[in-house]
């Protein structure tokens, strides 16, 4: 377009100039933001929809800023994938959900212990250092291989070749379970999931959101359908978030979904809560 007034300044825009800046600050501060501690993790549970007990949560990022306070990970994650940054931070997180984890297995009066999920950029998975990294976490926390499930998204899974699939395979072998996140956005080949070592599906949020329409879209509920029926046929498990009312979770619970994730059972929190929701879920 053209600007009116001739001077070419007018061009600009000035809120693309206000996030550019923004980004910019951001991602040089990026790497003192670790070393200085100004990151946090905050804890969603997992809810079984069978029995509505809480068998794990999921761990989230935060970036509490000095100038700009809590900033959510769609503001941080790109940049740091683009820095490469992602790695530490990565691992960082790993780190202290794993030992969070452990710690609420340790303070866990009743049976059924906490599992924990941590989110895997596509930058970590070709990381050489991924799957020492992750035994090394393991070990030094005590936890369990099995109480530890990766999330990695569909879309960093299409078209994997085997050299990308194998540090997965590894950990899958060694009883980590991955789960595909955002399931069903990505148009990937669903016969295609038999190739990869994956045990949960995770279905995206724009599936549970068009079920708060009432009535719902009947083909998004048959896709739905098809979705838990065929993950079940590979003996995989279904996973929704995104659960917002009690009406959604009823629905899920019925087209054969596993777990559910979201709002109307807890927001993401700090460590403290889920031990709270999950012993008040134990004990009543
Ligand atoms: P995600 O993995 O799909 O995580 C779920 C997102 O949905 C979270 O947003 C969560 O707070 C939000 N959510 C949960 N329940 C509900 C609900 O009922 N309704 C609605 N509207 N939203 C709900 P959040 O915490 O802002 O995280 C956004 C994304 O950032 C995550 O999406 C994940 O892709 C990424 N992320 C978060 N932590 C990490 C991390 O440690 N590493 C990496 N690589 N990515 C991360
Ligand atoms: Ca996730
Ligand atoms: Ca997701
Ligand atoms: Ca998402």
């Amino acid at each position: 377009a053209k600007s009116a007034g001739g001077n070419r300044y007018e061009l600009a825009d000035p809120e693309a100039d206000a996030r550019a800046i923004t980004r910019h600050g951001l991602t040089t501060a990026l790497p003192t933001a670790l070393n200085r501690g100004e990151f946090f993790i905050e804890y969603q549970p997992l809810v079984h929809l069978g029995d509505g007990r809480v068998h794990g949560a999921e761990a989230l990022v935060r970036w509490l800023h000095p100038q700009h306070g809590v900033l959510g990970p769609d503001r941080f994650i790109p940049l740091a994938e683009r820095t490469g940054l992602i790695v530490p931070l990565g691992r960082w997180v790993l780190q202290e959900a794993v030992r969070q984890a452990r710690a609420w297995q340790e303070k866990q009066d009743q049976p059924g212990p906490l599992r924990i999920n941590v989110n895997l950029s596509p930058c970590q998975l070709t990381h050489p250092g991924l799957v020492s990294d992750t035994v090394e976490i393991l070990e030094r926390a005590g936890l369990e291989p099995d109480a530890l499930c990766l999330e990695v998204t569909e879309s960093a899974l299409i078209g994997a070749d085997d050299a990308l699939l194998k540090p997965l395979r590894r950990l899958a072998e060694m009883g980590v379970d991955i789960a595909l996140d955002d399931f069903g956005t990505g148009y990937s080949n669903l016969a295609n999931l038999r190739r990869l070592p994956v045990r949960v599906l995770k279905l995206d949020r724009s599936f549970t959101q068009s079920m708060q329409q009432y009535p719902a879209d009947p083909v998004d509920l048959k896709i739905v359908e098809g979705i838990v029926s065929l993950a079940h046929s590979l003996d995989l498990a279904v996973t929704v978030e995104g659960v917002e009312t009690g009406a959604q979770a009823e629905q899920l619970r019925m087209m054969g979904c596993d777990t559910a994730q979201g709002w109307y059972y807890a927001r993401p929190g700090p460590p403290e809560r889920l031990h709270e929701l999950a012993l008040v879920d134990a004990t009543g």
